[in-house]
């Protein structure tokens, strides 16, 4: 894959583009501090986490708009794997990490965290796969040598997916496909569920599907934090600030720099060779600022915050610690919140009920009405559950077909999408991440082929449809 850089057209698997070099030789100016890319103390590091005032590079090799487990993913990826001072890896986030109340709106901050391989597409599978083995060997990717471990506060006990009479065809054949690309669960008849979890409701059920390794939750913020730290110390060098819009090469065929407007109100340009959009559930907004070229309709990015709320609750004589991440039939999940007796569960609405996406806050009256009734059916102990508290996220909504988009702009080649998860994105952030840095290193995908999830399906109209979206 050839890709059109500032001042050279190269492929994309050689990373000679030192902008760096050149611009100093445009401008007779070397913006870079030079950072010794000797592993950096870590007290310098949250330095620049506490708000010490930033220099915004005026060039990079590869910015990446959004700090969360995507964008830090690839952030990480690609300086773990191009470790040298000359390549240059930004990430602008508009709202980082600086005390823990930041990262407000992000989805990963506001994620259940949940790990499965029981999706219907090869693509989902494989790379949840990846995170299974990502999460189980953390300390060997993200540990930081003199620091404690990382902790992610893995949670092995599986998934349990439930189905009708109308769903357990298709939870036979999604469970031979998971199973044959390395996951491992079983299907359980209803006897055989009551067996296993005596506190469940079959009534209705005609299925289970249950996951026996590899499949679980985490703490998102953890492996958040374990990303930024990592890819900090690595080299990448994140700033504060809000992406707004781009400008072009003269020749229009390539996107030239970013506009960024800093925390400190400053607006700044930064010229790039590769920009990549993992702006979360505003990726469509940012991709909306990317002009047109003449004769070109605007191409638009079908990623949108759809609001989803998580319900917590207490309730001590519900299921102990042999209980699985339940997903009913209805699409109306459950888990546990520590050891037992806190639960946390949700349900994603109707297209007709998506609530308005204004502002964070929380419909109670959605629990009542559309959760708890289906939660105290499954499971009969939920009827004197308490609701203790809750609280809001957006999902990067994919609204053409709820999957990932990950590929280059069908016209600026040299602007990437990471991005469009829509409800799954964290378990998949080291796939992403790794997916990512290969397509710019080595021009194409080398781990996982994730060329199905490019966005040319969205130009030739071929939606490649998630049967397990929660
Ligand atoms: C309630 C809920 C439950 C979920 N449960 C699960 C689950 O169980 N398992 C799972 O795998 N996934 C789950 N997800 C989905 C998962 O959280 C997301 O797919 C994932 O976190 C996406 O990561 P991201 O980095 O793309 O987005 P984000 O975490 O949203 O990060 C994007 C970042 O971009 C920044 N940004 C946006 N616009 C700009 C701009 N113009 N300039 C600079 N920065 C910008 C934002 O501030 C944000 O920090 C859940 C999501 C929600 C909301």
């Amino acid at each position: 894959m050839i890709f059109r850089y500032i001042n050279c057209e190269i492929h994309i698997n050689k990373i000679f583009f030192n902008i760096s070099t050149w611009n100093s030789k445009l401008c007779g100016i070397y913006y870079f501090v030079k950072e010794a890319l000797v592993v950096r103390e870590v007290d310098d590091i949250l330095t620049e986490w506490m708000g010490r005032p930033q220099i915004v590079p005026q060039v990079c090799d590869v910015v990446i708009i959004g700090g969360g487990a995507i964008g830090s993913s690839i952030a990480y990826w690609l300086r773990r794997r191009v470790y040298t001072e000359e390549f240059k890896v930004v990430v602008v986030e508009r709202d980082p990490m600086v005390s823990l109340s930041e990262y407000t709106t992000a989805s990963t901050t506001l994620s259940v965290g949940g790990l499965r391989q029981q999706f219907s597409l090869k693509e989902n599978i494989e790379m949840s796969l990846f995170g299974a083995e990502f999460l189980r060997n953390v300390n060997s990717y993200l540990g930081i040598e003199g620091e404690s471990p990382v902790d992610v506060c893995f949670h092995p006990y599986g998934y349990l997916t439930l189905a009708s009479e109308k769903g357990a065809a298709t939870l036979i054949e999604n469970s031979k496909l998971q199973n044959f690309l390395g996951a491992k669960n079983i299907l359980l008849s209803p006897a055989k569920l009551k067996d296993v979890f005596p506190w469940i409701n079959t009534e209705g059920v005609e299925l289970g599907c249950l996951g026996l390794e590899k499949e679980g939750w985490f703490d998102p913020w953890a492996l958040l934090s374990a990303f930024k730290k990592k890819a900090i110390i690595l080299g990448a060098k994140y700033i504060s600030g809000e992406a707004q819009g781009f400008f072009y090469k003269e020749s229009g065929d390539a996107l030239d720099g970013l506009i960024i407007k800093t925390k400190e109100g400053e607006i700044c340009n930064m010229k790039f060779a590769i920009a990549i959009v993992a702006a979360g559930a505003f990726s469509g907004q940012i991709v909306a600022n990317v002009k047109a070229e003449d004769k070109l309709e605007q191409i638009s990015l079908p990623v949108e915050p759809r609001k989803r709320y998580v319900y917590c609750f207490h309730c001590p004589d519900g299921p102990g610690l042999n209980t699985p991440l339940t997903i009913d039939y209805t699409g109306t999940y459950f888990r546990r919140e520590g050891l037992a007796g806190t639960y946390i569960c949700g349900r994603s609405p109707e297209e007709s009920e998506e609530p308005s996406i204004e502002d964070l806050s929380v419909d109670h009256d959605y629990f009542d009405e559309k959760v708890w009734p289906i939660l105290a059916q499954r499971i009969p102990a939920f009827e004197k559950l308490k609701l203790r508290s809750s609280w809001a996220g957006y999902y990067e909504y994919n609204t053409f077909d709820k999957n990932g988009i990950i590929g280059v702009h069908p016209y600026y080649q040299n602007l990437i999408f990471a991005t469009g998860f829509s409800g799954h994105g964290i378990q998949q952030s080291p796939a992403v991440g790794r997916a990512i840095s290969e397509l710019i290193i080595d021009g194409e995908f080398k781990t996982l082929d994730l060329s199905n999830l490019d966005f040319k399906r969205i130009i030739y109209s071929k939606p490649i449809c998630e049967a397990n979206i929660v």
